[in-house]
C-alpha cells in the first residue's frame, strides 16, 4: 500500500512539506537505513537494496533542507517534559550494527553535523556470529555463482529433506526463518560455504573499538536483540529476554547511561502485555523503543514508529512524502494509531 503514495508523490511532488508536516501534526519523523555503499554487500545483496554514497547524500541534502536533525537524547528529554516540538525536526537511526556505519555513513554524517543512532545486535558485535537472514543471502549467492549441478541438486535434496519446497531454490533458502535457522548452518556445510571464515574475512559488523571512537565522536548506540529473531515467532518471555539481555550487554559493554531499542524486523504483533513490562515504572527495561511501521502513532507512546528508507528505488524525498501522503489518507478512516492487545 504504502508503495502506490511513494509512486503518487513521485508524479504529484506539490505540496510543500510544510503543509504536510502542520497538516498531519506529524512534525519529527525517524528515517532508518542498515548500510551505505557503492560496493556490493554479498550478505545484504538478495535481501534488500542500500543506497549508494552519492544518493544518500541526497537524501541527507533533502532532510536537512525540510527538517532540523536532532539527537535522540534531545527529542527523549523534550518527550519526557511534554515539551511542545516547535519546528519540523528527523531523527535517524541505523539498524544491525553494520562496519559500513563506521566507514562509510559515520565520516558522512559528522562531515554534516547530523547525529545519529546505531541498533547493535549484542550476538554480532566483534563479528562474533552472523544473522540468519545475511547467512541466506551468503547461500544464495553460492547457488546463483556455482558452476557445479552437484552443489545445485544436494541442495535440492536438502531443502526437500526439510519440507523447503519452493519453484526456486533462491526463494526457499530466504523463506528459511529464525526457528528454522539451523537449517542455513546445515546447507552451509553441504555448500562448502564457511561463515566463520566469511566473518574473518569481510568483518561485516562493528569492533567494540570502532563503536567505543564512534561514542565519543557524539554517536548514540541502543541495543537491536541479541541474534535478531522476528518477535511474531517467539514467546512472550523469550521477547521479554531478547530485549533486557541485549539492552543490558550493549548499556554495561559501552557504559551508556540511556536504553534505547529498536525491534528485529518489526514489532508488528507485539502485545500491550510486553509493552507494559519493558516501560513497567518500578524496574523499566528501556527508554524508549523504535518500530518500522512508518508515519505511524502507537498506542504506547515510548514506542516510537520510524520510517524505513531502503525501499525499492524510491528516493527519501518520495518516500517521506508518500508517508505524509498515506499518513493523511488513512486519517479518513481513523487508522494513524498502533492499538496493542493483550
Ligand atoms: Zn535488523
Amino acid at each position: 500500500m504504502n508503495r502506490f503514495f511513494f509512486h503518487l508523490a513521485r508524479v504529484f511532488p506539490l505540496i510543500p512539506l510544510k503543509t504536510l508536516t502542520s497538516a498531519t501534526k506529524q512534525r519529527t519523523i525517524f528515517p532508518f537505513y542498515h548500510a551505505v555503499s557503492n560496493e556490493e554487500i554479498i550478505h545484504i545483496k538478495h535481501l534488500y537494496k542500500i543506497r549508494s554514497t552519492g544518493d544518500f547524500e541526497r537524501d541527507l541534502d533533502f532532510l536537512v533542507k525540510n527538517f532540523i536533525p536532532e539527537d535522540i537524547l534531545t527529542f527523549q528529554e523534550k518527550l519526557k517534559n511534554n515539551e511542545p516540538l516547535k519546528h519540523n525536526s528527523f531523527i535517524l537511526s541505523f539498524d544491525d550494527g553494520l562496519s559500513e556505519f563506521y566507514d562509510i555513513i559515520a565520516p558522512i554524517l559528522l562531515r554534516k553535523g547530523i547525529p545519529a543512532t546505531c541498533f547493535l545486535n549484542s550476538g554480532f558485535i566483534d563479528n562474533r556470529d552472523l544473522f540468519f537472514r545475511y547467512k541466506a543471502s551468503v547461500l544464495v549467492e553460492k547457488i546463483k555463482k556455482t558452476k557445479s549441478d552437484t552443489f545445485v541438486e544436494k541442495a535440492k535434496i536438502f531443502l526437500k529433506s526439510k519440507n523447503l519446497r519452493a519453484k526456486d531454490i533462491s526463494e526457499s533458502i530466504l523463506a528459511i526463518n529464525y526457528p528454522n535457522r539451523s537449517f542455513l548452518d546445515e546447507l552451509a556445510i553441504i555448500l562448502e560455504v564457511d561463515f566463520s571464515d566469511y566473518l574473518n574475512v569481510k568483518r561485516p559488523y562493528m569492533s567494540s573499538d570502532q563503536i567505543n571512537s564512534l561514542i565519543k565522536k557524539g554517536f548514540r548506540f541502543g541495543a537491536h536483540s541479541i541474534d535478531h529473531p522476528e518477535y511474531a515467532n517467539i514467546p512472550q518471555d523469550e521477547q521479554i529476554s531478547e530485549t533486557l539481555e541485549s539492552i543490558n550487554d550493549v548499556t554495561n559493554r559501552f557504559q551508556l547511561n540511556y536504553k534505547f531499542f529498536s525491534f528485529p524486523f518489526t514489532d508488528f504483533d507485539v502485545s500491550g502485555r510486553f509493552f507494559s513490562r519493558i516501560f513497567s515504572k518500578e524496574h523499566p527495561i528501556a527508554d524508549m523503543t523504535f518500530g518500522c511501521a512508518g508515519l505511524k502513532n502507537d498506542s504506547c507512546t515510548d514506542n516510537i514508529q520510524r520510517i524505513p528508507i531502503e525501499t525499492d528505488n524510491f528516493t527519501a524525498t518520495e518516500i517521506i512524502r508518500g508517508e505524509y501522503y498515506y499518513y493523511i489518507f488513512k486519517g479518513l478512516f481513523n487508522k494513524n494509531i498502533i492499538f496493542r492487545g493483550n
